[in-house]
């Protein structure tokens, strides 16, 4: 959701003429686009706060801007302790902030507008979310904000509300406007996608992408995150017959155990979670089903979690998102006595241990094989290599092919990999071509030549 919220924020600022600075020193606006879900992500955002005000202290005049969960639910304590942050806009109040902004802009002295400071990177964060070259490979679409659902441990319905579905009329009109923009994919986002219904008129999760995927020139869809209760089988056969849906769903479980289900109101039992596992396995045999796991959530004994660490030893899930749990202020289970750090940490680590071995034998069926995957940029860890994603949201780095410039690869953004090696992260490969169009063949990629003589 804060990536769909910040490619959002980021499309107003473009079109205000904002350009990108390179240190947050240089800026004469700054952004923080904050997150709640987790303790550490709001200690986080805190001491970002802190770093603002030598920012304002160097510069009176740059303006300094808070959104994001943090900035709805603790509008009140941060106006005390930040007083130095010009505006604070809760997650309902990013159109206000694009109106902010763009008023802002008048005030400020020419900006160059090159090429090379479109605004591309945003300071300290990840390119996904930001107005560039492969980021509008994929457009977030959000369609529905808040959660009904009040799960023990989460503090989404208190800082998003409960659920407001967009009309589906909106929602393809801003698919049909990102696709237009070059959009390859369109990612559907709400913190319970599949619970989506049109607030006017017909329409549940499964008729919305079928609408979707009828936009001309779409070539992937995708969705994040649906609520394993919301599956119906229906649903998935419906799903099922639109061929530019992406082989992967993610299902968060949480805990296999279900006495921790039912604490966490999670609204199914672990049989049930897995009845929908086995409707995905009929409708999509090829998919790759992926997870979210909390650890160590109060009450949880070893024997709930044994549970939840045979679930994964079973090879089920190709990838999973482990957390131990984060006490967030206001939602039930803070009140709960709590797990032993020391107990949490060790299961946590187990459980991470016993994953990776699973996503990494995933990894290795892939290996010697070819894969299409849509370029994501630059690897944040080598720039020489490029990230890419295969349709299975399997994250695969290679090396920048020869003839590599980021404009060209924006317009053939299509990559046919080679699988050389497997990790726990994701795979290794080789470009082997690259293509304009997911329907394309696409042509070779050269690979450099080498001269080898000996005298
Ligand atoms: S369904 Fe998801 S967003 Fe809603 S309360 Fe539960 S964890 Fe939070």
């Amino acid at each position: 959701m804060n990536e769909a919220d910040s490619q959002y924020i980021a499309d107003r600022a473009a079109s205000a003429g904002y350009a990108v600075a390179d240190r947050a020193e240089d800026a004469n606006v700054v952004i923080l686009n904050t997150c709640t879900v987790r303790d550490n992500a709001e200690r986080r955002a805190y001491g970002r706060m802190g770093h603002f005000k030598s920012l304002k202290d160097a510069d009176p005049a740059r303006r300094l801007i808070v959104t994001g969960c943090l900035a709805e639910h603790d509008r009140d304590r941060m106006r005390r302790i930040a007083p130095h942050v010009d505006a604070i806009f809760g997650t309902s109040e990013l159109a206000q902030l694009g109106d902010v902004i763009t008023r802002w802009r008048e005030e400020f002295s020419e900006t160059d507008l090159t090429e090379e400071r479109a605004l591309r990177f945003p300071i300290g964060g990840s390119p996904d979310c930001v107005a560039g070259a492969f980021s509008r490979l994929r457009g977030f679409v959000t369609v529905q904000r808040g959660c009904s659902y009040y799960c023990t441990f989460c503090i989404v319905p208190h800082v998003r509300g409960r659920f407001d579905h967009r009309p589906m009329a909106e929602i393809l009109s801003e698919a049909h406007q990102r696709v237009a923009e070059g959009a390859r994919e369109i990612a559907l986002v709400g913190q319970t996608v599949n619970a989506y219904l049109n607030p006017v008129g017909d329409g549940d999760f499964g008729a919305l992408c079928s609408h979707v995927a009828r936009i001309a020139g779409l070539e992937r869809l995708s969705f994040i995150s649906p609520h394993p209760k919301d599956f119906t089988r229906e649903m998935l056969r419906e799903l099922s017959q639109i061929p530019q849906l992406n082989p992967r769903i993610h299902l968060p479980l949480q805990s296999a155990s279900d006495p921790m289900l039912r604490r966490m109101n999670r609204k199914y039992t672990f049989s049930q979670y897995m009845e929908k596992v086995s409707w995905i396995h009929e409708f999509f045999p090829q998919a790759a089903i992926t997870t979210d796991f909390i650890v160590g959530f109060p009450g949880e004994t070893e024997q709930d979690f044994q549970s939840t660490l045979d679930c994964v030893r079973s090879g089920i899930f190709a990838n999973a998102y482990m957390f131990i749990y984060s006490k967030r202020r206001g939602t039930p289970a803070a009140h709960w006595e709590q797990v032993e750090p020391a107990v949490a940490s060790e299961r946590h680590a187990r459980l991470a241990e016993a994953q990776n071995a699973v996503a990494c034998a995933f990894h290795e069926r892939k290996v010697r094989t070819e894969a299409r995957a849509l370029v994501q940029g630059v690897s944040k860890k080598d720039r020489s290599k490029l990230a890419a994603k295969t349709l299975d949201n399997v994250t695969v780095i290679v090396p920048q092919p020869p003839d590599y410039e980021e404009r060209l690869y924006a317009s053939e953004p299509w990559l046919d990999v080679r699988i050389d090696s497997a990790h726990k992260w994701g795979c290794g490969g080789t470009v082997v071509r690259r293509a304009r169009r997911f329907a394309d063949r696409g042509s070779a990629v050269k690979t450099p030549l080498i001269s080898l003589l000996t005298a």
